[in-house]
């Protein structure tokens, strides 16, 4: 009798416990958590919000998103996640969920509004509803885009040349540049939060009809383009031809196949392999290099050419390379070469930031200058390198000696310049009198 008694209670003690165990797990009293990813301060007529949601105990029901503006009062799609069985809750504890739409189409108006997000978990509590968090933010609705107003004034740019365009604005901007067709510059901004300017490109291959627009776009999302009256000197490529000497060619391949062991093939075969995928290659990697400048100008003066040098080649001359009596290739020389004595001693063309120090393929040993604003110089060729990425560099500076590291077959400087990726004639950056009219007037205007 005593034995049944004690099991009764050993019985009534495990069930006790167990169900013990059930409401501490099902019962569980922790509500999501909201953390906003995507919420602006203002609207648009496009909305977009983001926002990672978690639940560290029975996990995610449901999360719902608001907009309300007086009595209007829309909701987004609901996100809702299914529980895996009634006992165990879900298994999504923590997802990044977005709603998009069209406010002009809900009847909104601009002023003011409130985003609300709510989140509800598969706890069993509140009579199985869940614990609830809720995220709440005041926002603007801001229909208007914002309005440019053009200062700068002289756009006369040559194919292969650059310009500046400053503008206005009205109100702050999440972006805005400058678009040469299907380029696009990004500006600075200049002074206060309303000025801006972007330094430009015209590809040496421009036709006509080029395209100069300004892009402004507010932190609602808003956004106006304005045309910059332009006038475009279209100047000829020069035309050059290279013949190939098996010489040439042999040392070149056995040179660039030691850097790139995926070359295969006949030298010839090796060669234009290099001045094909090599040269894509390499520009693609200085082109990663020159995305990040300086928001301003690091200088002040016209840029320094090498001293005492004879011109080789220019700026977009066609290259027609001649191998065995036929045309092999054509490619485009996008600097201009300059020869001195040998190893002689490469000055920085201005002052600026040394952002790339090393080999980059057919340009050699090259050191890679930051002067603001998108603008870059470019030294290559080197048979040393004589400064250190991140170093400041004044006008003058020694930053390596002159060589024919890379594709080249002889000893010069291959000097090249460029504009946020875009190679340019680095003649106009020579001139001080161009320098101040077409690139220093139009930034203070
Ligand atoms: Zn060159």
């Amino acid at each position: 009798m005593r034995i049944f008694i004690y099991v009764v209670i050993a019985v009534l003690l495990i069930i006790l416990s167990c169900g013990a165990v059930v409401a501490f797990l099902t019962l569980e009293g922790t509500p999501p958590v909201i953390t906003p990813v995507i919420v602006q301060d203002r609207l648009g007529k496009q909305v977009y919000i983001e926002a990672e949601v978690s639940d560290e105990g029975r996990g995610l029901r449901e999360v719902r998103c608001f907009l309300t503006q007086g009595k209007k009062n829309i909701e987004f799609e609901p996100k809702t996640f299914p529980a895996v069985s009634w006992w165990s809750g879900s298994d999504i504890k923590r997802v990044r969920v977005n709603w998009s739409g069209v406010l002009t189409e809900h009847g909104f108006t601009e002023g003011d509004a409130q985003l609300v997000l709510i989140a509800h978990d598969y706890s069993w509590r509140n009579s199985f509803k869940g614990n609830t968090v809720t995220y709440q933010k005041d926002v603007k609705i801001d229909f208007t885009p914002p309005s440019i107003a053009i200062k700068s004034i002289f756009h006369n740019i040559n194919t292969g040349g650059a310009g500046l365009v400053s503008y206005s604005v009205n109100e702050p901007l999440a972006r805005t540049g400058v678009w040469v067709n299907e380029l696009f510059f990004p500006a600075c901004k200049t002074g206060s939060d309303k000025n801006y300017a972007a330094l430009i490109a015209v590809p040496f291959d421009a036709r006509p009809p080029v395209h100069i627009i300004v892009e402004a776009q507010d932190t609602a999302g808003n956004s106006s383009k304005l045309n910059v009256p332009n006038k475009i000197a279209y100047k000829p490529i020069r035309k050059d031809v290279i013949n190939l000497s098996d010489n040439f060619i042999s040392n070149k391949a056995t040179e660039f196949s030691s850097h790139y062991p995926e070359l295969k093939g006949t030298p010839i075969e090796v060669f234009l392999q290099i001045n094909k995928d090599i040269r894509q290659k390499n520009n693609d990697e200085i082109r990663a290099v020159t995305a990040h400048t300086e928001p301003a100008f690091l200088f002040q003066k016209a840029f320094l050419r090498l001293p005492n040098a004879q011109p080789r080649a220019g700026f977009g001359d066609e290259r027609h390379y001649i191998y065995q009596g036929k045309e092999v290739d054509v490619t485009n020389h996008m600097g201009v070469d300059l020869a001195s004595l040998e190893h002689a001693p490469v000055p920085a063309a201005n002052r600026g930031r040394v952002v790339f120090v090393g080999y980059i393929g057919i340009y050699g040993n090259s050191v890679i200058i930051d002067h603001g604003m998108g603008l870059f110089s470019l030294y290559s060729h080197l048979s040393e390198i004589k400064t250190l990425a991140n170093n400041m560099v004044e006008q003058g500076d020694v930053i390596g000696l002159t060589g024919m590291t890379g594709l080249a077959g002889g000893d010069h400087l291959h000097y090249g310049m460029l504009i946020h990726g875009v190679y340019v004639n680095p003649i106009e950056w020579w001139d001080v009198k161009w320098l101040q009219e077409r690139i220093f007037n139009n930034l203070h205007q």
